[in-house]
């Protein structure tokens, strides 16, 4: 399934002409050629990486997922990617915001316009002053899991409205968050009970079936278990109107996710009446959206040796680009990606024929640490230099969010754009953008 086929992009009178509005008033964004680009690639660090957003892209997952499931609304999961406009285009859309401390809670507020109750404060376990804080900003719904949090918010937000996260199946899942968070199906009794006697209100379940998860299915089970929470529910005195189903959504298996959940739901809560249904989904809104550049600073090939092409295994030149595992890269870290670059320009060309002879290389990132790696083995061409720009596609989710500045290296800007490009077309911008910077190329190599 391609969603490129089958949805059609509004044209520019429709939600796109609210966009610039929307970024009106960045310090460093302006309207160029019809693109929205932020002047980020002047200076003293004119090579330095950069991100390419497409807006129009998180616009067309919106549409996948209205299409899909139209009766669950969408909590954007904050964490995934914060980036202001993509908080305000969703908050333009109507979606609501999954946030998991003061911080994305006040980033979503700032917004403006958006009312508390389209906020989910969906960590387990938060410090005592964040419910307090969420108190005083009238953020009231949010997860708990352990009888200690109950006492905590008894005291903090005793009007809090709760939502149990129970634990299901996360072991199809590139991240699995079961470890940490969800209560088993038997101890939902003693919890629900507990909170009776602190007077306070659970309101219905939610869960997450764990991030990038590979194998949709699990969604029925998961449904089964919140099911068989609401039934605890009446047995300890309370009337569940609300189910979050989490997140975990994957870009390319969403349709399926979204087919095995609509039956469940339909399976399991048969009598929908005054049920409210949320999701939290982050990664299937941003991963595609963003694109990076990244421009080759180094070099280290053999001495005075003619490099082998072919596919030798072992790589025979290191890359080195100006970004790498404490910045955008962290994803290989954290996120257990795997990242495949795409030579963007080569020695001031942005043609590359296919033709090109290839070798086994490496890249690395800038820091001084050998932990640095980017790719271990790759195929790229072996006329490139450094001065030469590689992209990376899919760099929207779990990337910038939790970048460092480690070594001194800068967190690579955003340039964004609202186009509603195909992905080939957000490549060609990439190399117009590069095209742009100029960049001293090692000519002498
Ligand atoms: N909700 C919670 C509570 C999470 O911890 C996460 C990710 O860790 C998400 C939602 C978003 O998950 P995903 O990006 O897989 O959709």
């Amino acid at each position: 399934y391609c969603p490129d086929d089958d949805l059609t992009l509004p044209n520019d009178d429709d939600i796109f002409s609210t966009l610039p509005p929307l970024l009106h008033g960045h310090p460093d964004v302006h309207l160029r050629n019809g693109v929205l680009t932020a002047d980020s690639n002047t200076g003293p660090d004119a090579e330095r990486a950069f991100f390419v957003a497409d807006i129009s892209q998180v616009y067309k997952q919106h549409l996948r997922w209205s299409s899909c499931l139209p009766e669950i609304q969408p909590f954007y999961a904050v964490k995934c990617n914060p980036d202001p406009y993509v908080l305000r285009l969703l908050a333009a859309l109507g979606a609501g915001f999954d946030c998991a401390s003061n911080g994305e809670i006040c980033q979503v507020l700032d917004i403006g316009g958006i009312d508390p109750s389209r906020i989910i404060f969906a960590n387990p376990c938060k410090a005592v002053s964040f419910v307090r804080n969420a108190a005083k900003m009238d953020v009231h719904m949010m997860t708990f899991d352990n009888i200690d949090e109950l006492y905590k918010i008894a005291r903090a937000h005793p009007a809090a409205q709760l939502v149990l996260r129970i634990l299901t199946d996360d072991t199809k899942s590139l991240c699995q968050l079961g470890i940490k968070f969800g209560a088993p199906l038997a101890v939902v009794p003693a919890l629900l009970a507990k909170a009776k006697e602190l007077g306070l209100s659970v309101i219905g379940v939610s869960f997450h079936v764990g991030s990038g998860c590979y194998e949709p299915s699990v969604y029925t089970d998961a449904i089964r278990r919140a099911r068989a929470a609401f039934d605890m529910g009446v047995d300890a005195g309370f009337h569940f109107s609300l189910l979050d189903v989490g997140g975990g959504f994957e870009d390319a298996l969403f349709e399926q996710a979204a087919s095995f959940l609509t039956d469940a739901i339909d399976t399991y809560f048969v009598d929908r009446s005054g049920l409210k249904i949320i999701a939290e989904p982050g990664r299937f809104y941003v991963s595609k959206a963003f694109n990076l550049a990244t421009n080759i600073i180094a070099r280290r090939a053999p001495l005075g040796e003619t490099v082998a092409t072919g596919s030798s295994e072992q790589p025979a030149v290191m890359y080195y680009i100006n970004d790498g595992v404490y910045g955008a890269f962290n994803c290989l870290l954290f996120d257990h990606q795997v990242v495949h670059p795409y030579v963007l320009s080569m020695g001031c060309s942005f043609h590359v024929a296919a033709s090109e002879p290839l070798q086994t290389s490496s890249v690395w990132g800038p820091t001084c640490d050998s932990i640095d790696c980017v790719c271990p083995s790759v195929q790229l061409p072996l006329a490139l230099r450094a001065g030469d720009w590689l992209g990376f596609a899919n760099m929207g989710a779990y990337t910038v969010c939790a970048a460092s500045q480690f070594n001194g290296f800068q967190v690579s800007k955003t340039i964004y754009t609202t186009g509603g490009f195909r992905p080939t077309e957000v490549r060609a911008l990439l190399a117009k953008f590069a095209s742009e910077i100029r960049v001293e190329t090692t000519a002498d190599v």
